[in-house]
C-alpha cells in the first residue's frame, strides 16, 4: 500500500508555508507556533534570538531527562519570491494534482502536490517533526530526540551557530543529527563549502588626462579579480578531483562587480564580491590566503602613487564544507529509516557541516528535491511528505541509534 501523509502532518505543513518568513523578515511567527505546540504536550523550548531579537532558534527536548540523541534540524527562513514568475500564490500552500487537467485514463499518474516558497526548502520537514512530536515525547527509547530550528541559513548559517553555542553551554552533547534539506528521501554524506568575501579598493581620484598622479580602483580590482579567474581556472586544470559532485573540483566565481563614476574621472572606489566553492577535500582558507597575498603584492604599487590607497577584506557568510561516510551509523540509520540503500553528494550547501564541526555525526536528509527549491511555483509532493513522516515515525520508534 503506498504511504500516505497524516491530515494532521500535511495541515501543518500548509499553515507553516502560510507564513512568510523570508530570510529578511522575522521568523517569530514560526518559532512562536512551534513552542506553543511543543508547550501543549509538556515539552520547553530553549530560544536563541539574533541581536535585535527579531529572529529566533528553537532547540527542544522531547523526552527531558533521558540522554541526549539525535537532532531533528532545519531552517525555519526562505529565499524571497520577487521578480519570479509563480502560476500560485508563494504563500497559498495549495495542494494540486499535476498535470492539472487530466482525463481518467491518465488519473493514475497524477501526482498530488503541495505548492508554495518553502514547501521543499524546507518547511515540511520542520512541520511533520512537529505534528509527530507526541511520538517523541511518548518514545520508549532510551534516547532524546532534540528539535533545533534555526533562522537565517539561507544568507548565510548564521543562527545556527548560536544555537549550538547555546547547546553546548547547556553541556547537552547529542549523538548524530539529521538535517532535513530537500535531497528526495536520499541520505546525503557531502556538500562543498560555500565562502563568500567582498573586496573594497580605495585608488586616488584624479582628471583623466592626469592618470600617473591617480590610483584607478577599477583597474587594481580587475586585477585581483583576473587572480580569482585564474585560480578558477587551475582547480579545473589541476585540483584532484572528487567524483560524484555534479562539478567534481573546486569553483571560484565574482559575482558582483561596482565602480566609477564618469568617463572622464580616475575612479577613486571600486567593490566586487567573490565566492569559493571549496571540496571537502580542499582548504579554503589556503585559497583566500592566496588572493589576499595577491592584492597585497598589487598594493606596493598603489601605496607609491597615494598612501591610502590598498584593498580591504570582508567575509559575507562562511558555510563549511560537509564530508560524511557510508559507514557512519548515522548515515545507516538514515537509510534504514528511509528504506534507502544509496547515499548521495549534494550540490548546495546546509548546517551540516557546522554540526559536524562541533563534534556530533550528521547526515542530510529530506523530503523534496533541490531542483524545485529556490524556484517559481516550488513544490513538494505528497508522497514525499508520506516518505518523511514514516522517516520520522521510524525515528521515534528506533531504540538503537549508534
Ligand atoms: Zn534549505
Amino acid at each position: 500500500m503506498p504511504l500516505v501523509i497524516s491530515p494532521r502532518s500535511l495541515e501543518f505543513a500548509q499553515t507553516l508555508v502560510r507564513m512568510n518568513t523570508v530570510s529578511a523578515h522575522s521568523n517569530l511567527e514560526l518559532i512562536d507556533f512551534a513552542r506553543e505546540h511543543l508547550g501543549t504536550l509538556g515539552v520547553r523550548s530553549r530560544i536563541t534570538y539574533n541581536k535585535d531579537r527579531t529572529k529566533a532558534n528553537l532547540f527542544a527536548t522531547l523526552g527531558e531527562g533521558k540522554p541526549a540523541g539525535v537532532i531533528v534540524s532545519g531552517h525555519t527562513d526562505t529565499v524571497p519570491w520577487d521578480g519570479q514568475a509563480w502560476s500560485v500564490d508563494p504563500l497559498s500552500a495549495v495542494v494540486q494534482d499535476w498535470p492539472q487537467d487530466n482525463d481518467d485514463a491518465e488519473a493514475a499518474r497524477t501526482e498530488p502536490r503541495l505548492y508554495g516558497r518553502g514547501s521543499a526548502d524546507m518547511k515540511s520537514f520542520i512541520a511533520i517533526a512537529l505534528a509527530n512530536a507526541e511520538r517523541f515525547v511518548e518514545s520508549d527509547s532510551p534516547f532524546a530526540v532534540h528539535f533545533a530550528f534555526s533562522y537565517d541559513e539561507e544568507v548565510g548559517c548564521f543562527g545556527v551557530r548560536e544555537l549550538i553555542a547555546d547547546m553546548k553551554e547547556q553541556d547537552i552533547r547529542p549523538l548524530a543529527c539529521i538535517i532535513g534539506e530537500p535531497t528526495s528521501m536520499i541520505p546525503a554524506i557531502a556538500h562543498k563549502g560555500v565562502y563568500r568575501y567582498r573586496c573594497c579598493v580605495r585608488g586616488k581620484e584624479a582628471h583623466s588626462s592626469l592618470t600617473p598622479q591617480s590610483v584607478n580602483a577599477i583597474e587594481m580590482a580587475a586585477r585581483v579579480v583576473g587572480k580569482v579567474r585564474d585560480m578558477a581556472e587551475a582547480f579545473e586544470r589541476s585540483e584532484p578531483r572528487y567524483e560524484g559532485f555534479d562539478v567534481p573540483f573546486s569553483t571560484a566565481s565574482v559575482g558582483q562587480f561596482h565602480g566609477g563614476i564618469a568617463d572622464n574621472v580616475v575612479p577613486r572606489d571600486a567593490e566586487f564580491r567573490y565566492e569559493f566553492r571549496n571540496l571537502p577535500t580542499s582548504d579554503v582558507q589556503k585559497m583566500q590566503r592566496e588572493v589576499t597575498a595577491y592584492a597585497g603584492r598589487t598594493e606596493e604599487a598603489m601605496k607609491k602613487v597615494a598612501p591610502e590607497a590598498g584593498f580591504r577584506f570582508e567575509t559575507i557568510c562562511e558555510v563549511p564544507s560537509f564530508l560524511s561516510s557510508d559507514s557512519e551509523p548515522v548515515t545507516r540509520l538514515a537509510q534504514r529509516l528511509a528504506g534507502e540503500s544509496r547515499t548521495t553528494l549534494v550540490a548546495f550547501g546546509t548546517e551540516a557541516g557546522i554540526f559536524k564541526g562541533a563534534g556530533i555525526p550528521t547526515v542530510v536528509c529530506g523530503p523534496g528535491s533541490i531542483e524545485q527549491a529556490h524556484q517559481p511555483d516550488e513544490f513538494v509532493s505528497l508522497d514525499q511528505l508520506a516518505r518523511c513522516e514514516a522517516f520520522l515515525q521510524g525515528l521515534a520508534r528506533t531504540r538503537d541509534i549508534r
